[in-house]
């Protein structure tokens, strides 16, 4: 028989998850398919939904701070987010339909940690710091360490993410998204990038570049990143970074598309998305 537990703290919580094949659940959006019935599944359901500790976004040193179960709904509308990171409101919009962001969180999009997670090279892209705690105590992982490899990341057994840290952002920050699916809402991303840089004239500094559904985890497009880096930006220099982009990334053929396809794909959408950060293509 399972045990359902809704702690209203985070050490209460964090307890629970010690015993044995626990598990914890927020929007239940990524366990329901996967079990089906999770009270079914496990032992133990720890629910996160009442954990103040996980709760909210906030301004944090210029920066932000989003807690884990804050849900894409919330994020979409936080005028917070809106202003200071406008590509986590869009990302947040097209994370299944309506009723899916209603439920579905940001901690749960990270531990589940899918190679097609829409959030995940958001975080990468914005050089997001992730705040884990565990019954010894808490740390902090830069974003770039979280997916150690397919479905695995850096959370040890018991530990949850209580929320992120995004590092302040000002006006010169230029940030975009782009998601390619086979349709506007309930599609899974067949690519999907995030890029922030600082733009300098007609160059771009600490450019970050990040995609995923191209690799078994979100990956840094370092190859393009370091071509285009404090170099003036040109449609040359775009085609070739999309390029760089394509040969980096060790995409698969599955249900919802063909590896020569994302390859094609992010080749153009990280040429576009360079351009338009100069007002160019988008
Ligand atoms: C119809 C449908 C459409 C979807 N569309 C998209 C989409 O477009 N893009 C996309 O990226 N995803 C999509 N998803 C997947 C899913 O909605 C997201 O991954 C969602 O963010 C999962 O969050 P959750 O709160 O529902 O997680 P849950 O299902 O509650 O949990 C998922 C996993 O994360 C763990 N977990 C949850 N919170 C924490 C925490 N704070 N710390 C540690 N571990 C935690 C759980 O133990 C579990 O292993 C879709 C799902 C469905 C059913």
């Amino acid at each position: 028989m399972t045990v359902a537990l809704r702690p209203t703290s985070l050490s209460e919580a964090l307890d629970a998850l010690g015993a044995n094949g626990a598990v914890a659940v927020a929007g239940c959006t990524d366990l329901m398919v996967v079990d089906h019935a999770p009270a079914r599944a496990h032992a133990t359901v720890v629910d996160l939904s009442r954990l103040p500790e996980l709760r909210g976004v906030r301004e944090d040193s210029g920066g932000l701070w989003i807690g884990a179960a804050t849900t894409f709904a919330e994020l979409r509308e936080s005028k917070l987010v809106r202003e200071r990171f406008p590509i986590v409101a869009e990302m947040a919009g097209t994370i299944g339909a309506l009723q899916i962001q209603n439920r579905a969180t940001v901690g749960g999009n990270i531990a589940n940690a899918s190679p097609a997670g829409d959030s995940l090279p958001v975080w990468m892209a914005l050089d997001a710091e992730v705040e884990i705690a565990g019954r010894s105590g808490s740390r902090r992982v830069p974003y770039d360490e979280m997916h150690r490899a397919y479905r695995e990341t850096a959370l040890a057994p018991g530990e949850l993410i209580v929320g992120l840290r995004l590092p302040a952002a000002d006006e010169a920050l230029e940030q975009r998204f782009r998601k390619v699916g086979t349709r506007a809402a309930q599609a899974i991303s067949k690519v999907v990038v995030a890029l922030a840089a600082r733009v300098h004239g007609d160059e771009l500094h600490g450019l970050r570049i990040a995609a995923g559904s191209v690799a078994p985890t979100p990956v840094r497009l370092r190859a393009a990143e370091a071509l285009v880096e404090g170099q003036p930006l040109t449609p040359d220099l775009a085609a070739a970074a999309g390029l760089a982009a394509a040969r980096e990334v060790t995409p698969i053929d599955d249900v919802r598309s063909t590896a020569d396809y994302r390859r094609f794909v992010l080749a153009r959408t990280v040429r576009r998305m360079l351009l338009a950060c100069q007002g160019g293509e988008a």
